[in-house]
């Protein structure tokens, strides 16, 4: 019979409060189906770990989760500490520690979520971003001289590595071909950025070659932004950079109702170690402690973490369980203009998988 360790970090804000309605969520699920069982092993890195021992996760951190199955991580950012210092000393010390190099992001309008677009169906928007998560502009390489000084510089530089970029495109084209519209939209900026976003585009092409039955197509950055608006049903998978991908699909959550609702999985193909799943928000310091964070993004990356285990019907009857709650506008937390609860939202996910399985269909 199948069990899970699954490692939990909730780390800062409201990622204090997602992350065990996640854990809950999945307790339920494995209550209620026959032969599926997790053992949660939490880990309490982040802010307050910073002010107690000077660093966001300890220096062995990686070893204490290397033997997990998956990892289920709420948020990192604190208003004491810069974020520069949060993000590097956590989130992507993990990602790329363990060389997550594939960031998932699925986007939907769920059922009963009132989107901004004024002519978007449901129907109209189905994307999944793949954006580049270990090298690009994120890739930690540049630095500051100067400092304090008139003649101050600093730089970052994007690095594009030739073995990074064919990893991410053959990955990005073999899930858009397991997606019944097969068709992927590779996001450039090659007009601009002329090195290594010329190799980038080099290699889509070279890549593309391995995957006939997939159309494809570039875009430009700018350009994707406005077709994400006016044309939401012309794209379906989309590749982009670190950056690039980073910006695109806060526009994309944000265009599905709320960023309170969008998962993503932070995945090593290669599965040589855990991959880690988690809501795009933030830390939301706004309404941390109160109770009013919405659970549903964390529940969906649950949804992906069982997915990614091969747990295909567990995936299933927890999606079904969450859009059966967001189809009903009482169970609408703040962000999407209703009044319910972190707690209220859980429950009703939780007493959804309880019932019987045709029930919860
Ligand atoms: P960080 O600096 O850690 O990225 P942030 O507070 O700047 O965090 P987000 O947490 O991503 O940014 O979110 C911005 C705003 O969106 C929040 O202040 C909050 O009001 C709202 N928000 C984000 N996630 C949720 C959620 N799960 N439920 C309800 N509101 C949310």
């Amino acid at each position: 019979m199948p069990h899970y360790k699954i490692a939990c970090i909730p780390g800062d804000g409201i990622g204090k409060e997602v992350v065990p309605a996640g854990q809950q969520a999945l307790e339920a699920l494995a209550a209620s189906q026959d032969g599926l069982s997790f053992s949660f092993q939490s880990f309490g890195w982040g802010g307050d770990w910073y002010r107690a021992h000077g660093e966001m996760m300890p220096a062995d951190g990686l070893d204490a989760l290397r033997g997990a199955d998956a990892i289920l991580f709420g948020s990192a950012g604190d208003p004491q500490i810069p974020d520069h210092v949060t993000l590097w000393g956590l989130r992507l010390k993990i990602c790329q520690g363990f060389d997550q190099y594939a960031n998932v992001r699925p986007t939907r309008i769920l059922p009963g979520i009132d989107g901004p677009l004024k002519r978007c169906t449901p129907r109209d928007l189905d994307w999944v971003i793949v954006r580049e998560n270990s090298e690009g502009e994120y890739a930690g390489v540049g630095g500051r001289a100067h400092q304090g000084h008139p003649i101050e510089v600093a730089t970052d530089v994007s690095i594009l590595t030739r073995a990074g970029v064919e990893r991410i495109m053959r990955f990005a084209f073999r899930l858009a071909q397991s997606r019944p519209r097969k068709q992927l939209t590779v996001v450039t900026k090659s007009n601009a950025q002329r090195h290594g976003m010329v190799m980038w585009d080099e290699i889509a092409l070279q890549i593309s070659r391995e995957f006939p039955d997939v159309r494809w197509d570039k875009e430009l950055v700018d350009a994707c932004t406005a077709r994400m608006v006016n044309r939401p049903a012309s794209l379906d998978t989309l590749v982009a950079t670190n950056l690039h991908a980073d910006v695109l699909s806060d526009l994309a959550a944000a265009l599905a109702g709320s960023l309170g609702i969008a998962p993503t999985g932070n995945i090593d193909p290669e599965r040589r170690y855990p991959s880690m799943f988690e809501p795009i928000h933030g830390s939301a310091f706004d309404i941390m402690g109160k109770g009013l964070a919405n659970p549903v993004g964390t529940f969906w990356s649950c949804v992906m973490l069982l997915e990614h285990l091969g747990e295909t019907a567990a995936a299933q009857r927890l999606m079904r369980a969450v859009e059966a709650v967001t189809a009903d506008p009482r169970l609408h937390t703040g962000d999407l203009g209703g009044q319910a609860t972190t707690a209220q939202v859980t429950e009703a996910v939780c007493r959804r998988l309880r019932e019987p399985a045709t029930a919860a269909a």
